[in-house]
């Protein structure tokens, strides 16, 4: 049963792969018309998109169904129109509880843009929703957002991707039960010729969620994703309170010179090198933040993995 569910919903997002499935009179319901696109709200907005609540409504009946919508913003179109089409492409192949649904796209412009359409999940990201939700929210839950979070990576290494944005921010919250891994190609542009950034820059890339593989040779690994799923974690903990952005910044001014030294990514490295790492959430208790240093293992090899990671979150919550 479990498998032919599962293979429904493959054929529900990729009417290509299983034609036979779809009936053949039935229009391809991942094709999207923006005439029939209503912009409701902004829902957020990131470096080289925005996304937007609309309401698809094709029969204009009102009865049409809320989606959220991502598109390149107006100053990034053209050599950036690749990010979102990769992400549509992505995203088409993933199935899975914990990540969020893709369900089709919009093309404009004769084609020469598109639109990305998904599920639309109310509450936002988790940076949007923890905050104001301490009291509801007990440590077990934050345990059981981290071992949804682990679940739909280990599915995403299954499927042989690297998400290499794993963050608090592109974790999207379903219900208070629920939460779904989201943002999938947009933000991962890390030039390859370049060997450091400064932490100006970090706003473009999010430097203090790297690995140091990622900083020091532009590499990501599956272990890169676990890297930042620790950091994740340290967010989850302090309900998204603390930002890991402003606590590394802290780390690495030097104190003598409190500001006119410029944090760049290799004192950031050097300072990984040392051992240095984010401490201990106040009220995190102390074998959640050992997970956390086990993901922040310097050598990739020996960092733990998500498998294992979801084992030992199952035996500290249940
Ligand atoms: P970017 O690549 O620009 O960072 P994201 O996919 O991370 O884009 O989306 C930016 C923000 O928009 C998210 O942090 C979240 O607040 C909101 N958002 C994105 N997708 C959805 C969605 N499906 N439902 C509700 N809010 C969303
Ligand atoms: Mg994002």
């Amino acid at each position: 049963r479990a498998i032919a569910r599962d293979l429904n919903g493959v054929a529900e997002q990729n009417p290509a792969i299983l034609p036979r499935l779809v009936p053949v009179d039935e229009e391809d319901p991942t094709v999207f018309e923006t005439r029939f696109l209503r912009k409701i709200s902004d829902l957020g907005e990131g470096h080289f998109g925005k996304v937007e609540l609309c309401c698809y409504d094709p029969h204009g009946d009102g009865r049409g169904e809320l989606v959220a919508v991502k598109s390149l913003k107006p100053d990034c179109q053209g050599q950036l129109a690749c990010h979102l089409r990769r992400e549509v492409d992505t995203m088409r192949e993933l199935y899975h509880q914990n990540i969020v649904k893709y369900k089709g796209v919009c093309s404009e412009e004769g084609g020469r843009s598109i639109k990305l359409i998904m599920e639309y999940l109310p509450a936002g990201s988790l940076k949007d929703y923890l905050p104001s939700r301490k009291v509801q929210t007990d440590p077990q839950r934050l345990l059981d957002y981290a071992l949804q979070i682990c679940q739909g990576m280990d599915y995403l290494g299954s499927q042989r991707f690297i998400h290499r944005d794993l963050a608090a921010r592109n974790v999207l919250v379903e219900n208070e039960r629920t939460v779904k891994i989201g943002d999938f190609g947009l933000t991962k542009s890390m030039k390859e010729d370049k060997s450091y950034y400064t932490v100006n820059e970090a706003t473009e890339c999010p430097v203090f969620w790297y690995a140091p593989e990622c900083l020091m040779e532009c590499k990501f690994y599956t272990a890169s994703d676990v890297w930042s799923f620790g950091v994740t974690l340290y967010e989850l903990m302090t309900y998204c309170e603390t930002s890991p952005d402003k606590v590394f910044s802290e780390m690495l001014r030097s104190p003598e010179d409190q500001k006119t030294v410029p944090v760049t990514v290799t004192r950031l490295v050097e300072m990984l090198k040392d051992g240095r790492r984010l401490a201990c959430p106040a009220g995190c208790p102390e074998s959640v933040y050992s997970l956390m240093k086990r993901c922040w293992a310097f050598d990739k090899d020996n960092r733990i993995q998500f498998r294992e990671l979801i084992k030992e979150l199952e035996e500290l919550l249940y």
